[in-house]
């Protein structure tokens, strides 16, 4: 992405200025996004050294469709899950909908790292597979609501993804890049939970290189993998072509953002334009910060391609 990048904390500042009915929502959420997004930076600088890494990479597999984690499985995750969930339980704990939780969950994360670490290798394989029954027998053993226990998981576990995807790429280049074709996600094979058109590109050392942007990319949440996408087509069920995809935006300054929606699965995916804005937003305190049109999908009958805590319809 271009530079100018904002960490969570600028990104919900600036929504909470446009959008002040937001202020509380964002609020409790931009320490937890922050303290993902430190350790996520601390992990990177280590988990190399840590034995942590995405499998070798087959160009084959990744051009049948095949993510990277798929049929793999994460081992010695223990230090690295250890290490978020001191620095994100305390601050899951207060939000409201854990507080009655917070001893069973400090319970289930101090068992993660005990003997060979099973537990934690467990839970990270279940959430980056998006397996929730493997999340619901974790639950059960300790007496966490599994609801819950995937809420906060994603959270703790989401740095040590995120660690892991950046770690991964060779000079400056992602291992999918120009190979992956899918809607899903190449790493952890989750649907985007928002897409963005890149900016204009200028290089410095070529005044005639200048590219016009508006290519589209596509933005996993629970790895914080990034991918390229045709631009027309939708992500969920792969309907291509003119009309397939409509649009929802806000009426006035949209700052670049809108609902795209598919006309014939009714999936939805929250969409910014970087053209349109002077900085690139952290996209999950973007996605978060959006929630206005989740409603206004809800509204239209359409669903999340990712559901999530904010945008679960009623
Ligand atoms: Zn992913
Ligand atoms: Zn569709």
């Amino acid at each position: 992405m271009a530079e100018k990048r904002q960490s969570a904390a600028q990104t919900l500042k600036e929504i909470m200025g446009w959008r002040p009915a937001f202020a509380s929502v964002l609020q409790a959420f931009e320490p937890i996004l922050s303290a993902q997004e430190e350790a996520a930076s601390a992990l990177c600088a280590c988990a190399k050294d840590s034995g942590l890494s995405l499998p070798p990479v087959q160009n084959n597999r990744l051009e049948q469709g095949v993510s990277l984690l798929m049929g793999e499985s994460l081992t010695g995750t223990a230090p690295t899950v250890q290490y978020c969930a001191d620095r994100l339980l305390p601050l899951l704990s207060s939000l409201d909908a854990l507080a009655a939780q917070a001893t069973s969950l400090s319970t289930f994360f101090a068992h993660c790292h005990e003997g060979d670490g099973q537990i934690s290798d467990t839970l990270v394989n279940a959430v980056a597979g998006n397996d929730e029954d493997a999340l619901s027998s974790l639950a059960r053993v300790e007496g966490v609501e599994p609801s819950l226990l995937g809420f906060t998981a994603g959270f703790v576990v989401g740095p040590v993804l995120h660690a892991l995807v950046v770690n991964s790429f060779v000079d400056g280049a992602a291992l999918w890049e120009g190979i992956w074709r899918q809607g899903y996600c190449p790493v952890c094979g989750a649907l985007p939970t928002i897409s963005w058109l890149d900016k204009r590109v200028v290089d410095e050392k070529n005044a005639f290189l200048v590219g016009g942007g508006g290519k589209k990319h596509l933005h996993c949440f629970v790895c914080g993998a990034d991918w390229t996408f045709r631009r027309g087509a939708c992500p969920a069920c792969g309907k291509e072509g003119s009309g397939v995809l409509e649009f929802l935006r806000e009426s006035g300054t949209s700052h670049g953002e809108r609902v795209e929606w598919c006309t014939s699965c009714k999936g939805y995916l929250p969409n910014v334009d970087l053209r349109e804005r002077e900085f690139v937003p952290h996209l999950d305190a973007l996605a978060l910060g959006m929630m206005h049109l989740d409603m206004v999908a809800a509204r239209n009958k359409l669903r999340p391609l990712h559901p999530t805590f904010w945008n679960i319809p009623s």
